[in-house]
């Protein structure tokens, strides 16, 4: 039998660094909420052991190489289970190397639909620490939401929903480079870090403006010149109705916040024209 799970894409609401720590991470803060904007995941239990992987975008990779298929062996390998034979086709709707966790959405949609199948017994938290294993958004994208993620991004604390609202997301065609972004930053230099603690307060009290009001990714302050076009696709979308706008991870997708669908879905026709990859969505629930 196939089932096939949505694979959500997450932006970030807020993105800090904290520090660098001894093992070579970041220390990073951010509230990250997951959108309608999803992947397809199909995955068929065989009763013959072997890995099958594949996409329908033909250069992403196959097989374990693909974080869906690393995320199958974690879960065998971790659980003990007897191994299985998967087979996963992957609908590529979120764009790749974007800042919106495409791949570990789909690694965590393989990671739920094994779970629901061979181990329904097995806590949210043990699947979310195998999905540590396999990346360090995997947790989040296990559990999707509104979540603010600490340590490497797996240390998850969930918060109040995000009031209902509209979201646009463009990426640029563009790609940045995340460890090199990592490099650029000094903590101590950075100008301004996100207002997190008001961010919680505002989605307590359920105010999407305040929360709006307080997206704020560090990442901005260092990007290459060559980025220029993530800040005019932020000034396009404030002056298209926006509430506020930011850059998602390491970019280079921005996305803006519109409390109303129609100047939503038109500001996504204005940029469409220009950047393909326009999306509109909404905030999406948490999955488990
Ligand atoms: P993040 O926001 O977590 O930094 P991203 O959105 O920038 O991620 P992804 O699209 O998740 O980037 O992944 C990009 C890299 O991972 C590419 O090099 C791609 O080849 C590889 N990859 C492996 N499996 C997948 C998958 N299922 N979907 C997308 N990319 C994948």
């Amino acid at each position: 039998m196939t089932c096939t799970e949505p694979a959500y894409a997450k932006l970030n609401l807020t993105l800090d660094i904290l520090g660098k720590r001894p093992d070579g991470y970041h220390d990073m803060r951010m509230v990250m909420q997951s959108v309608t904007l999803a992947d397809e995941v199909s995955v068929e239990l065989l009763p013959e052991p072997g890995l099958d992987i594949t996409a329908d975008l033909p250069f992403l990779p196959r097989g374990e190489g693909n974080i869906a298929g690393k995320a199958a062996a974690a879960f065998f390998r971790e659980t003990g289970l007897p191994q299985r034979g998967l087979s996963v086709h992957i609908r590529k709707h979120i764009p790749v190397c974007a800042g919106m966790a495409g791949g570990s959405s789909d690694g965590a949609a393989v990671l739920r639909v094994l779970r629901r199948a061979l181990a329904p017994e097995m806590s949210r938290e043990d699947l979310e620490k195998i999905g540590g294993q396999v990346g360090s958004d995997v947790p989040y994208c296990i559990r999707g939401g509104t979540v603010l993620a600490e340590g490497r991004g797996e240390v998850l604390t969930d918060l109040p929903p995000l009031p209902p609202c509209h979201i646009v997301v463009c990426k640029p065609q563009f790609s940045v480079s995340t460890p090199e972004l990592f490099a650029q930053v000094r903590v101590q230099r950075l100008r301004f870090h996100p207002r997190t603690e008001e961010l919680r307060a505002a989605l307590e009290q359920g105010d999407l403006e305040a929360a709006a009001l307080r997206l704020y990714n560090v990442f901005e302050e260092v990007l290459p010149r060559r980025c220029a076009p993530v800040f005019e696709i932020k000034s396009r979308l404030l002056d298209l109705g926006a509430m506020a706008a930011s850059m998602t991870g390491s970019g280079p997708s921005v996305f803006g916040i519109f409390r109303d669908e129609e100047p939503a879905r038109a500001a996504a026709e204005v940029l469409g024209e220009q950047f393909p990859q326009t999306f509109f969505c909404r905030p999406a629930e948490k999955n488990v």
